[in-house]
């Protein structure tokens, strides 16, 4: 079962789309991602809910003390090795494992969950671009780039129409922005529609400006999504960009 109703939004555009499921997925973000829905569709997506591949027969019968041993790792205990809660250690996310690294962040602190690194920070504030970065390098070294940015942050709505236009539209400039520093380029690694950029917004003409004037000039693909398992009633639309341009 999922964390949240979300996760069948996310699910469904993974389905039709197919912009997680590569298997150079790296790094991808979850901004704004409690209480996780959308980050266990994505831990799925990356095999975070299997066990690892065996990539060779263990050389020595048992692991040496505090050394972990993925190959000696039975289904049951392998997820007991990302202790959920613990102090990550990034490296122990790398591969041999082969799996990508998942980066939430929200202001609302999120119950552990195997296979995402979470922040509990406000994207928004001046600081927590550092932290993301950090993490991203720790995993990719200085160079690295994620290949996916997830955002279904939205403002509490305080029932204004105006408001929610004006966050929604804040939030899209401020992830564009980062986008443009943290997104790796599709021409880096050959693919047409890698690099790509989810991100929630409500449906007003000046978000349709900001398409037109930001996203399309600079992704090869602008989608307007609205998965079924929104509702109707609710001027919640997705922008999908694939393709970034660098
Ligand atoms: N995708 C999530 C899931 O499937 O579980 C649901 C996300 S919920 C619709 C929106 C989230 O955005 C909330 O948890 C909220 O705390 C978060 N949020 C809103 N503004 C934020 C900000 N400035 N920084 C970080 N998180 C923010």
């Amino acid at each position: 079962s999922y964390r949240s109703r979300s996760a069948f939004k996310l699910l469904e555009m993974e389905e039709k789309w197919r912009f997680l499921n590569h298997s150079d997925v790296q790094v991808v973000l979850d901004l704004g991602c409690a209480p996780g829905g959308w980050s266990q569709v994505v831990a799925q997506q990356l095999g975070w809910d299997r066990p690892p591949r065996r990539k060779r027969e263990p050389t020595t019968p048992y692991p040496a003390a505090g050394e972990s041993d993925w190959s000696l790792s039975s289904s049951s205990t392998w997820s007991t090795q990302v202790e959920p809660g613990s102090p990550l250690d990034i490296s122990d996310l790398e591969t041999p494992l082969g799996r990508g690294t998942i980066i939430g962040v929200d202001l609302l602190r999120m119950t552990p969950m195997v296979g995402v690194q979470f922040l509990e920070a406000d994207f928004l504030a001046a600081d927590t671009e550092a932290l993301i970065r950090a993490i991203i390098e720790r995993r990719l070294g200085p160079h690295g780039k994620a290949d996916v940015i997830l955002c279904d942050m939205a403002s509490n709505s305080m029932g204004n129409a105006f408001h929610d236009i004006e966050s929604s539209l804040a939030i899209c400039t401020s992830v564009f922005e980062f986008s443009q520093r943290h997104l790796r380029a599709a021409q880096s690694i050959g693919r047409q529609n890698s690099g790509v950029l989810l991100m929630k917004y409500f449906s007003h003409p000046l978000l349709h400006m900001f398409r037109k004037e930001h996203l399309e000039p600079r992704f090869n693909e602008v989608r307007s999504l609205k998965p079924n398992a929104s509702r109707s009633e609710s001027k919640e639309v997705y922008f999908l960009c694939r393709g970034w341009k660098g």
